[in-house]
């Protein structure tokens, strides 16, 4: 997708700390970080929203690679959390499907305005 911003960073048009890639997922830090760990996993695949994401092998690389992300930012025992926004209400501003990897920090389960 031409005009889509994680599209560009996969495509490494634009600058962005990669900490982790492969064939199909990759993970960079979130350029405005809500946790001491803030990482986002996102598919190669233009894929808009989780209600689109219809690869279950996908899905399941992108988990995987959530949980790696967690271990290798020595976050995986404490606790941390994976959140996906979807659509307007959900929170969502980047129309590339990406799930948060947040740690480092107490997180509860209501968190309005977040
Ligand atoms: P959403 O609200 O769509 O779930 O989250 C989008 C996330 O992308 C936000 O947390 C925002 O800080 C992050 N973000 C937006 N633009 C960029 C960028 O150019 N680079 C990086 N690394 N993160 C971005
Ligand atoms: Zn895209």
């Amino acid at each position: 997708m031409a005009d889509c911003i994680f599209c560009k960073i996969i495509n490494k048009e634009i600058p962005s700390e990669i900490v982790y890639e492969d064939e199909n997922v990759i993970a960079f830090k979130d350029i405005n970080p809500k946790a001491p760990v803030h990482i986002l996993v996102v598919p190669k695949k233009h894929i808009p929203t989780l209600n689109d994401f219809d690869d279950p092998d996908l899905m399941v690389k992108v988990m995987e690679t959530c949980k790696k992300i967690a271990k290798d930012f020595n976050v995986a025992e404490s606790g941390y959390r994976v959140l996906v926004n979807v659509n307007k209400e959900g929170g969502q501003v980047i129309y590339h499907v990406h799930f948060h990897v947040l740690g480092g920090r107490l997180f509860k389960f209501e968190q309005k305005g977040e």
